[in-house]
């Protein structure tokens, strides 16, 4: 308890209590450690434990002294969340979910908006009430809690908050996680394998059971029949919290014997008869649950359940609230919705809680979809304006430029003269592109797309060139050392003979030439800065800063540019990126950002030949770096990690460079690259490497990104199946940069069958763009993005493998509502959805 709190023991009832916005972050933050398997989640300032034992500990005003108990001993409880077992965290969460659910309705205030509750549902001792007639239903609101919901009822609430469940509106968006299709109902004989199937059955035996050999599996049994034949269907539950001999049996319980199930899902082969994969399950009519025969012949949803929770009480708890949802309206305005041909929200809602049949299905799960995307890209699209909201140096050249030596915009110009090379169509058309942003006050917001070797780095100095045409400082942006300081090396071929100034700042920059140069930074004397991050640090002041380029990175990040904001500082920015990503997570991710993209290879490339070989095969690999380095080229040898690591047993790049050194090539220079490696070290490593002191070198992923050795005509790629598809296309990016026919061998170790899949595209494609998409299809965005932070929208329908129509739908209709009507006056319902949707957003962030 807070000290010097009032020990007040107002009573129930009496004023409202400031307390709802207590309770959401508390039940937000509950849900996400429910969803990421109890592991004490790492918030960006706490971990899950210490924000439920603080927050608990600052409770609201208006709580008597028992409620104040309980909430006192949950704080306690969570100071020892740490220590203790999965099952017993899983359980707390679930208790303090309900705890907070019955205080959050004790403190309840009469709503201003909705008129009192009427009536409780029907407790057990009283007198049912009686049925309802037209016009007397209870008002149900979207935040009415789900207690006070006729036919749901306390007890079914409390099983309902375990799910994160608490008022109308959560219910009516917990959308069914499948369907059973009993319009194709198929016979046990006549299953076939790889066809989608459901039958409906009699349990004839259960068993349930973890496997003798992995206790983190657990399996259940059914043997069905009905009258062609019988079947075993086995459900498995991965991970040691069901392992539970008590949750085991309740999960057999679900299914007595005698009882009439519904089984759906893909059928597979096997030894022993077909089977199905990873089935739905649903018990149709159960001694003590006759079958509703209405159910037959159409499209049953199936929801995600909690212990106790059957499919029917979800079902039954959802029809009240779809009922009265047909009143709560929608938030677009009719005449959008029929230029657009979308189902009204409420009938979209009914039908995709109760399908009448698929078309109805597929008419409500559009609209669904395009409601989250448009909320998406409007959030985008505002953060676009207030992005580029302050204005930015026009960096037109006829207006701008100094009176120099030079006719206008000539530096650019004699840069590319300077070129031994013509730009490519896709080069000129990006640039172009660029320049047009860059002569308007309006900052440039863009991101430019384009496959490894495509030429990013010309269009980057050719913008750079035209914002100092302009009389600017420019600014170029490099993840890493290696990378900033081989920018720079680029650089100065070219600068000098342009008497352009130009250096380099990084973390090893010795102070005293950091001292000068910061000083030449502010007096504008520098005029194109090269750098990794550090060139965003305090100290660093411009005299007129007008472009940074941020290369291979995703994007420059809020914070980065909030920086440059703080110095007084509002540039034109331009991000380069060649791991291109699919067009439905370009919008989703970068939808404040305009997307160009270099579609282009320079002419005259020679494709990279790319093969798979299992770990057995490794002497071909080690034959054709031989073959290749006695005519003159190099070779790669790339591993995931850097030390020998028991738990992955993988080959270290430590490891394999004394191998290959001593055993396989000892006649051959064999480097050494890591990310653990001191700068200075890397450095070496990577110049003896382009210089052919070394003629192999064994590196981690620190390759991946740009590192430019013509001459480097082989890469073997080890544990390949462990890297992403568009890392591994990365990757082979660093060779085939010369003239030589080049090679890239990926040794795949693992047997698994979609491993081989995804590296069969690599083989097969060297599309970029065409990479990514796969890699999208077969691992999900998560995957394709590498990280948990990637900062992917949550969607709870929409798929950016499968709706990408209707997000350019949607997009397009954000864009018209951001150009008609930019504060959403005319469309109130909307702006509420959007407010409603940003506070949610802000308290998740809390803890996430
Ligand atoms: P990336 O897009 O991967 O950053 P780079 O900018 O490093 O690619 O360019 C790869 C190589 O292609 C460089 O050696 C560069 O000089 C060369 N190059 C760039 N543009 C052209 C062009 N239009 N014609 C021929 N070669 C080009
Ligand atoms: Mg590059």
């Amino acid at each position: 308890m807070v000290a010097g709190q009032r020990p007040d023991t107002e009573p129930l009832g009496g004023p409202a209590p400031a307390g709802q916005a207590w309770f959401r972050p508390l039940q937000q933050a509950l849900q996400l450690e429910a969803e990421r398997g109890f592991d004490d989640l790492q918030g960006r300032r706490e971990r899950f434990s210490a924000f439920l034992a603080r927050q608990c500990q600052e409770a609201p005003a208006g709580l008597n002294p028992p409620q104040r108990k309980v909430l006192q001993e949950l704080a306690a409880a969570y100071t020892g969340y740490g220590g203790l077992s999965m099952a017993r965290r899983q359980a707390l969460v679930r208790r303090t979910r309900q705890a907070l659910h019955e205080l959050q309705r004790a403190l309840e205030p009469p709503s201003p908006v909705a008129p009192p509750r009427l009536r409780l549902a029907a407790e057990p001792d009283q007198p049912r009430p009686e049925p309802l007639r037209p016009g007397a239903t209870p008002a149900l609101y979207p935040d009415t809690p789900l207690a006070d919901i006729r036919g749901v009822g306390p007890r079914t609430a409390q099983k309902l908050a375990a799910l994160g469940l608490f008022v109308a509106r959560d219910l009516l968006r917990y959308y069914p996680r499948d369907y059973l299709d009993y319009a194709n109902l198929v016979r046990i004989a006549a299953l076939e394998p790889g066809r989608t199937a459901t039958i409906v059955a009699t349990v004839r035996r259960t068993n349930s059971f973890t496997s003798p050999r992995n206790p983190n599996l657990s399996i259940l049994e059914l043997q069905l029949q009905d009258i062609t034949g019988r079947l075993r269907v086995t459900k498995f539950f991965a991970g040691k919290r069901f392992s539970s001999p008590g949750w085991l049996k309740a999960q057999q319980r679900q299914y007595p014997l005698g009882a009439t199930v519904a089984v759906s899902g893909l059928v597979k082969e096997t030894p022993y008869g077909p089977v199905f994969q990873d089935p739905l399950m649903e018990v149709l009519e159960s001694p003590n649950a006759p079958l509703q025969n209405q159910q037959i012949g159409r499209l049953l949803p199936v929801y995600g359940l909690t212990e106790g929770l059957t499919a029917e009480r979800v079902r039954a708890a959802i029809q009240p609230v779809l009922a009265a949802a047909a009143a709560w309206g929608d938030p677009l305005p009719a005449a959008l919705l029929e230029q657009e041909g979308l189902v009204a929200l409420p009938t979209a809602l009914t039908q995709i809680h109760q399908p009448a049949n698929q078309e109805s299905l597929s008419a409500a799960r559009r609209r669904l979809v395009f409601d989250e995307f448009l909320l998406l890209q409007r959030g985008l699209l505002q953060r676009r304006r207030e992005l580029t909201s302050r204005p930015a140096p026009a960096l037109a050249p006829p207006a701008q430029a100094l009176a120099g030596t030079r006719a206008c915009g000539s530096l650019m110009q004699a840069f590319l003269e300077l070129l031994p090379f013509p730009l490519t169509g896709a080069q000129q058309r990006v640039l172009a592109e660029i320049r047009a942003d860059l002569a308007r006050e309006q900052p440039m917001a863009r991101l430019v797309q384009g496959d490894v070797g495509s030429g990013k780095t010309v269009v980057a100095i050719a913008a750079l060139l035209t914002a100092i045409d302009a009389g600017c400082q420019s600014a170029l942006m490099a993840p890493t050392e290696v990378l900033a300081e081989q920018h720079y090396n680029k650089l100065c071929e070219w600068l000098p003979q342009l008497h352009v100034s130009c250096a380099l700042l990084t973390g090893s920059t010795p102070a005293r030439r950091r001292r000068e140069l910061l000083a030449d930074l502010a007096n504008g004397n520098l005029q194109l800065l090269v750098g990794t991050h550090a060139l965003l640090e305090d100290p660093v002041q411009f005299a007129r800063l007008g472009l940074v380029v941020v290369d291979e990175q995703h994007r420059f990040g809020v914070t980065q540019r909030n920086r440059l904001l703080d110095k007084g500082l509002q540039p034109h920015l331009l991000t380069m990126t060649a791991t291109p990503i699919p067009r439905t997570l370009a919008l989703s991710l970068h939808g404040d950002l305009e997307v160009s993209q270099i579609d282009e290879l320079p002419p005259g490339r020679t494709p990279i030949r790319t093969a798979m070989l299992r770990a057995g095969e490794r002497q071909e690999a080690y034959g054709l770096i031989r073959q290749e380095v006695a005519a003159g080229q190099r070779a790669y040898v790339v591993l995931p990690l850097v030390e020998e690591s028991e738990k992955l047993d993988l080959r270290s790049a430590v490891e394999v460079h004394r191998q290959l050194s001593e055993e396989v090539f000892p006649e051959l220079s064999v480097g050494l690259l890591h990310g653990r490696m001191a700068s200075a070290d890397k450095q070496a490593a990577i110049r003896a490497f382009a210089r052919g002191e070394s003629h192999v070198l064994v590196s981690t992923t620190v390759v991946e990104v740009g590192v430019d050795v013509p001459q480097a005509s082989v890469m073997v790629i080890e544990h390949a199946d462990r890297f992403g598809l568009a890392q591994l296309h990365q990757l082979r990016g660093r060779v085939g940069r010369g003239a030589a026919a080049s090679h890239c061998l990926l040794i795949n170790d693992s047997r698994n069958a979609l491993a081989r899949q995804r590296l069969e595209v690599l083989v097969h494609s060297s599309d970029g763009f065409e990479i990514a998409e796969m890699d999208l299809r077969l691992r999900g965005p998560g995957a394709v993005l590498g990280t948990r932070q990637s900062g992917l929208p949550d969607l709870a329908l929409a798929s950016l493998t499968d709706d990408g129509e209707v997000l350019e739908q949607a997009r397009r209709v954000a864009q018209e509502l951001m150009a008609s009507d930019p504060e959403l006056r005319r469309h109130p319902a909307l702006a509420q959805v959007l407010a409603d949707q940003r506070q949610r957003l802000s308290q998740g962030a809390r803890l996430n």
